[in-house]
């Protein structure tokens, strides 16, 4: 028999100061313990032991030439999680931020986002604590060139299969890509978020936005109500936001809030038009890392370092980092009215906020469940790859909104509480748990 104190005891000594990766345990750990231990397979298994020990942490130097000619080393690095239910599946980080414990964390939630997808995917996570604020192109380039020389040894279709995620976009997966294929001389699908020309996927750049929002959809038709008329903050301005804003706005929400490292833009006409979303997209490519222009620009308000989480909304996206919305963001959401709170960065939502918002009973969206459609469209974009084929836009959209409908019943199936409470993030844990773990058991140790 389990008991989640001491086995967290055990996983926090033999992995000292990760402790965003120690976070992301506890949570599942705490969701799916009675699973484990009603289940004599998984104890015997030893499942939570070796679903929480990474296959393999790939760590090594990336030494590049900036502008000045100077010499820069950065740490980079792959986390290959778990296998079990098909290639090692997720993005790379490139953000100051990064370290072993962040992307240990990342690969950890991904093994569930992945097996939420019904997709053969297994998890992982990579990354360097190399920024692109204030970088050249040029040094952009030679970056991702020193990276992908050494990473390569460590990737194939068939094997691990990284895709984009903070800091890296369309233009540092081309990089990459083109460093890859330099060295082996393959043009395999071993990287997704590709351009659309040499392999990539429709609807992949707007995937994980549109994904939360048909997620989000899912969750208020399920509550007898629907997204049309609803007021939305997002958090950040990236690609993930970006989608964000256009789907919603296509289903007749209004998106008021985005943010940056400076502040946040509160527009209450609505970031509503194409000229704005695509102001987003050139914020993003400009590496300055600042939201002040879209003020500017718009004539909008903006609230230099604060987070949109005071402005009163339906609901809540937080679209930016893990640990951005604190506990006492949560009491000032919940006390101007927000009902819906979905997480689309991974573990956007404070430990302590998202125990709150449960107590609250407000309806918490875990990012491996709502920020699933990103992954979930890389992996057809691997399925396309692996035919020579590209999809219709419908196609590939269809697909996705389906897969995301399926996660959402996945979560009704198995998050329902005794007092009707819908708890998406216990549902999501035991779901996603339950496909990985018995893979697990029916492959032996
Ligand atoms: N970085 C994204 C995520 O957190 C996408 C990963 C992928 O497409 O492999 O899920």
């Amino acid at each position: 028999m389990y008991d989640v104190d001491s086995f967290m005891a055990d996983l926090q000594r033999r992995n000292p100061a990760q402790d965003e990766f120690i976070q992301a345990v506890r949570e599942v750990v705490e969701n799916v313990i009675d699973v484990v231990n009603d289940n004599p397979q998984y104890v015997h298994n030893r499942i939570l032991e070796r679903i929480t020990e990474p296959d393999r942490v790939v760590s090594f130097k990336v030494e590049w030439e900036d502008d000045n000619g100077d010499i820069q080393v950065n740490r980079g690095y792959r986390v290959q999680f778990n296998n079990a239910l098909g290639p090692y599946k997720g993005g790379l980080r490139f953000h100051s931020s990064v370290t072993l414990g962040s992307l240990k964390f990342l690969g950890f939630e991904q093994i569930f986002k992945n097996a939420l997808t019904s997709l053969p995917m297994g998890g992982g996570k990579g990354g360097s604590d190399f920024s692109t604020r204030g970088r050249s192109d040029a040094e952009i380039l030679r970056f991702c060139r020193s990276f992908m020389t050494e990473l390569q040894k460590y990737l194939g279709p068939d094997t691990d299969v990284p895709a984009g995620d903070i800091g890296v976009g369309a233009r540092e997966i081309g990089y990459l890509y083109g460093q890859y294929k330099r060295i082996r001389g393959e043009n395999t699908g071993v990287l997704t978020g590709k351009g659309l020309g040499w392999g990539g996927s429709l609807v992949r750049p707007e995937a994980t936005g549109f994904g939360t929002m048909y997620f989000a959809s899912e969750m208020l038709s399920h509550a007898g109500d629907s997204i049309k008329g609803k007021r939305i903050a997002i958090s950040g301005f990236g690609n993930v936001a970006w989608g964000a804003v256009l789907k919603a706005t296509e289903l007749g929400a209004k998106v008021v809030t985005i943010s940056g490292p400076d502040g946040y833009i509160l527009d209450e006409d609505g970031i509503s038009t194409p000229e704005k979303a695509a102001f987003m997209l050139q914020l993003r490519a400009s590496n300055n890392d600042v939201v002040k222009p879209y003020a500017d620009r718009f004539k909008a308000q903006f609230v230099p370092g604060r987070k949109p989480w005071e402005v009163p909304v339906d609901m809540a996206f937080p679209c930016a980092i893990q640990n951005e919305l604190s506990l006492e963001d949560a009491k000032s959401l919940v006390s101007n009215g927000c009902r819906y709170v979905v997480e689309t960065s991974n573990m956007g939502v404070c430990a302590d906020a998202a125990s709150y918002l449960i107590d609250k009973r407000v309806s918490l969206a875990p990012g491996k469940a709502a920020n699933a459609g990103g992954v979930a469209v890389s992996g057809l974009e691997m399925s396309q790859n692996a035919q020579h084929l590209y999809w219709t836009r419908e196609e590939v959209d269809a697909r996705l909104k389906h897969i995301m409908n399926r996660i959402h019943e996945a979560c009704v199936k198995d998050g329902l509480e005794d007092d009707g409470y819908l708890n998406y993030v216990k549902g999501a844990n035991i779901a996603g748990f339950r496909k990985v773990a018995d893979a697990m058991c029916q492959q032996g140790y």
